[in-house]
């Protein structure tokens, strides 16, 4: 089932790994056949098999063991693994090479960055082996999708420094991976058009993009009355998309859409079945936690933030990780079957909030909330400028921005209760710009 050239390009162009993950993608195949128990047995294995090693292969883990156990580790169930400290970006940052693993030259590991749309860019290792779970997560996906491995893939995508210009379809690279990049860090409505142009010669499969991307790209088509050939499936990451972004790229581009969640540091975390209720943990690579902010765990449907533990990465293990990103667990079985937990993501990073001077905090997702089925509201922006100063710019299409924003502008000053009318201004803007990892922000605070 897998297209010759693409298999092909599996042994010849990511020939180190890419001969591995054919293994690792039977081995990943094999977990979904697991019972939920199994899994989380196994699970336990690799996750005090990443611990145990952290402890004796990295120096900053080693000394933390010295420090706070004697030296001492006995990794006997989960209420020990949730007494290690969390790892944030600052952290990754300031330890740097003290969090890399002393034998890191056997993983064959390289460097890799994340963009600054966290606000903290951070350096990290990654392995030979882990970049072959990767790839093998990738064909797992094309499987839930129900498309063969190797399948053509247009990928709309945010981030500058992953996408430069446009990819050449004459490269052996993109023939070979039957795989076409284009650059959505600005979309224009001429962008727009050359991505119709381009994506009706090419016919993809998959159709793989930023959700803030594809959700901009299907309203211009409905706009221009225009339609692509329908894909098999459409693939979001990156940006969560809202109920009414989702239906508008369903049915501008006329195929299903799945929410994949992963991070560059992170790792793949978490992908949407068919069945369309949360996102199932990608269990046999990831341990994942959601905490409060005091740190604890959060019943099924309350909201916190994500934490992971990578169970497959040893250069640089990334142990109890805060991610930044919010989700809750999504309680029950999966009618797929599948026994990987299910998270719902939901918008807004962690530390987002728009602070007022009355001490009052409004956190970013209340924003959110505010043009949730607003028809003409096509991308928003609240900034805050000052302790009593916010702006929230609006990317509107058609009539009556007039009434939304006053009826905005109201809700929002009574929601931070304040009386000074001027404090807050709706604007109507014709485009926004996305961070320079081209994420759309929807907030962004004082801190910033
Ligand atoms: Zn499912």
């Amino acid at each position: 089932m897998i297209r010759p050239l693409y298999a092909l390009a599996r042994r010849g162009v990511w020939w180190r790994h890419g001969v591995l993950a054919g293994g690792k993608a039977r081995e990943l195949a094999r977990w979904e056949r697991r019972s939920t128990d199994d899994v989380r047995r196994v699970q336990l294995d690799l996750l005090r098999h990443v611990c145990t090693r952290a402890f004796h292969d990295v120096p900053y883990y080693r000394a933390a063991l010295e420090r706070d156990r004697g030296g001492v580790w006995a990794f006997r169930d989960v209420e020990e693994f949730r007494t290690l400290p969390l790892l944030d970006r600052s952290r990754l940052r300031s330890e740097g090479e003290r969090l890399v693993a002393t034998d890191r030259a056997a993983h064959g590991a390289a460097w890799d960055a994340t963009g600054g749309s966290t606000g903290e860019p951070v350096r990290f290792l990654r392995s030979r082996a882990s970049q072959a779970w990767m790839v093998a997560n990738e064909e797992r996906m094309w499987r839930w999708y129900g498309v063969r491995a190797g399948s053509r893939q247009a990928f709309l995508w945010g981030a500058d420094r992953d996408v430069p210009p446009d990819e050449d379809e004459r490269s052996l690279r993109a023939r070979l991976l039957g795989q076409r990049r284009f650059n959505a860090f600005l979309l224009t409505d001429e962008r727009c058009e050359f991505f119709a142009r381009r994506l009706a010669d090419f016919r993809p499969d998959i159709v793989y993009g930023y959700g803030s991307a594809l959700r901009r790209f299907a309203r211009w088509l409905g706009r221009a009355g225009l339609r692509v050939p329908a894909p098999i499936a459409i693939r979001s990451t990156a940006d969560v998309l809202a109920p009414e972004g989702r239906e508008l790229v369903t049915s501008a581009f006329g195929a299903p859409v799945y929410d994949y969640y992963g991070a560059r540091d992170a790792g793949p975390i978490a992908g949407e079945c068919s069945e369309g209720d949360g996102l199932h943990v990608f269990s046999d690579l990831v341990w994942v936690e959601i905490l409060d902010e005091l740190g604890r765990e959060c019943a099924p449907g309350v909201s916190g933030e994500v934490v992971v533990t990578r169970l497959r990465e040893h250069a640089m293990p990334l142990i109890r990780y805060r991610t930044g990103d919010r989700a809750s667990w999504v309680e029950g079985p999966c009618a797929c079957g599948r026994p990987f937990p299910r998270l719902r993501m939901e918008g807004g990073r962690i530390g987002e909030f728009v602070v007022w001077d009355n001490g009052k905090d409004v956190h970013g997702e209340y924003f959110t909330h505010l043009f949730y089925g607003v028809d003409g509201a096509v991308s928003f922006q609240v900034r805050q400028l000052a302790r009593r100063r916010l702006v929230i710019d609006v990317e509107w299409d058609g009539g009556g921005f007039e009434r939304t924003a006053e009826k905005v502008r109201r809700s929002v000053l009574a929601h931070l209760g304040e009386d000074d009318p001027d404090t807050v201004e709706v604007r109507r803007v014709s485009g926004i710009e996305p961070t320079a990892s081209g994420k759309h922000r929807f907030v962004v605070g004082l801190a910033d």
